[in-house]
């Protein structure tokens, strides 16, 4: 009977003396040992040199899978053995979603190990040495990946040092109550002046202050930070207004941050009810503790904003169970408003939801009068976009408000 092909992928039967590679092949698999022995070889100056034998749970053939390059060394049977095949699929999607600076590490040693073994091949073969450089032609997407991670840690390295420095800068994008017209606050937007990079935007240094643990002391500055102009603001415009602040899912697990946030506000006469946080979906999923996080925000009188709605999990279900306070249309729908129908019928679905859901609803990105007009007459309770205000700087802020 034929063996189907999933087990044939799956496993390799071999025979004592049989062959798995030779060196010079090009690899397609990985092999872990579930029976058996093997033998890893190579041939200098005409006779067989043994480089390793291995036994059962051993991993072997990983190099060349990895990067691609030809075996660098022959492998046998030594007993009748049972391998269990790994892909490249199974191996290079890990390695794409690892930490950045993991893949860095993980290529500088792998290219270390091939130009060793690259020397050990010269002598063997009584040639000249081989010269590996990162930028060598065909080592160009890894050059590449290096100068990325490279870039990375000092960008990790730079944003350490910003808080002190002070190079941060909050900027603030008025939030329209839609039946009035009036300003009801601000979402605080955070930005980086760099005295090398210049100007740097969030989307280019948040989800790196977001894998490290950066985004905890970030956050807190911004949060310090707003509160404060929040208080300067209402003392000199003689309005309530509330502040939105963008929370990463780290900060959510950091058991310091609700007792913080309460002295905090206390500290700048903040009332907890004038700061709403906003988080994404995929945040709600992040970690077991959410829906509790949630529910003591909420009990300490925090608001609680479900930002880019749409762009993620949209599940009812959670909706319910989370009871938060207001849900924001992410721009992508507002701004096809007039453009692509669905859009239209995206946003009427998501104002009818928080209307039986008795949550508040604001549409970020309003960038023309007609998107505006349309939100409008779907009853949209909020509304934020260039097309009232960029995100300003404190002083613009207030003459807005004026
Ligand atoms: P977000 O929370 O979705 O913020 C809205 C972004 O849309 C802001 O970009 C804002 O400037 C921009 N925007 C507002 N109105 C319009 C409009 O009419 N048209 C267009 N095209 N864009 C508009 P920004 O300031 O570059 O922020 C990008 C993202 O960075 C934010 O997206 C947020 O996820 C993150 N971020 C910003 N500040 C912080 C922070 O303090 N903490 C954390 N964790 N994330 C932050
Ligand atoms: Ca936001
Ligand atoms: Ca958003």
């Amino acid at each position: 009977m034929q063996t189907p092909l999933y087990e044939q992928h799956q496993k390799q039967r071999l025979r004592a003396g049989e062959e798995v590679f030779k060196e010079g092949d090009t690899a397609q698999f990985a092999y872990i040992i579930e029976e058996g022995e093997i033998e890893i070889w190579t041939t200098v100056k005409g006779k067989q040199l043994v480089l390793n034998i291995l036994g059962v749970g051993s991993l072997f053939g990983e190099l060349a899978l990895v990067d691609q390059q030809p075996r660098s060394a022959s492998a046998t049977a030594r007993a009748d053995s049972l391998l269990i095949l790994v892909t490249n699929n199974q191996i290079s999607r890990r390695i794409q979603e690892a930490d950045p600076i993991l893949q860095l590490f993980f290529w500088v040693i792998t290219h270390h190990f091939r130009s060793a073994s690259g020397h050990f091949q010269a002598i063997k073969d009584n040639v000249s040495l081989p010269i590996f450089g990162y930028h060598q032609k065909n080592n160009f997407q890894l050059s590449e990946k290096i100068e990325d991670a490279v870039e990375l840690i000092r960008m990790e390295n730079d944003l350490q040092n910003a808080i002190a420095e002070e190079e941060f800068k909050l900027v603030y994008q008025p939030i329209i109550n839609l039946e009035n017209n009036q300003i009801q606050g601000f979402e605080a937007l955070i930005r980086w002046q760099n005295s090398q990079r210049g100007y740097v935007y969030p989307n280019d240094f948040i989800p790196l202050a977001e894998s490290t643990s950066l985004i905890i002391p970030i956050g807190k500055w911004v949060i310090q930070k707003g509160m404060q102009d929040l208080k300067k603001m209402e003392e000199i415009s003689g309005q309530s207004l509330f502040m939105s602040f963008n929370i990463a899912s780290i900060q959510i697990e950091d058991p310091n941050f609700i007792p913080w946030m309460l002295s905090t506000a206390k500290e700048n006469k903040v009332q907890p009810s004038q700061i709403k946080l906003e988080i994404l979906e995929r945040t709600l999923f992040s970690s077991e503790n959410t829906l509790n996080w949630v529910h003591q925000c909420r009990s300490h009188g925090f608001l609680l904003v479900l930002d880019d709605f749409g762009t993620g999990y949209s599940s009812l279900q959670y909706l319910n169970e989370f009871n938060l306070d207001m849900i924001k249309i992410d721009q992508s729908f507002v701004q096809g408003l007039g453009i692509n129908p669905n859009s239209q019928v995206i946003c009427q679905a998501i104002i009818n939801l928080s209307q039986v859901l008795k949550m508040g609803v604001v549409a970020e990105g309003i960038d023309k009068e007609t998107n505006l007009e349309i939100l409008r007459k779907m009853g949209c309770n909020f509304g934020q976009g260039y097309f009232f205000s960029k995100p300003l700087s404190f002083k613009k802020a207030i003459s807005f408000l004026n």
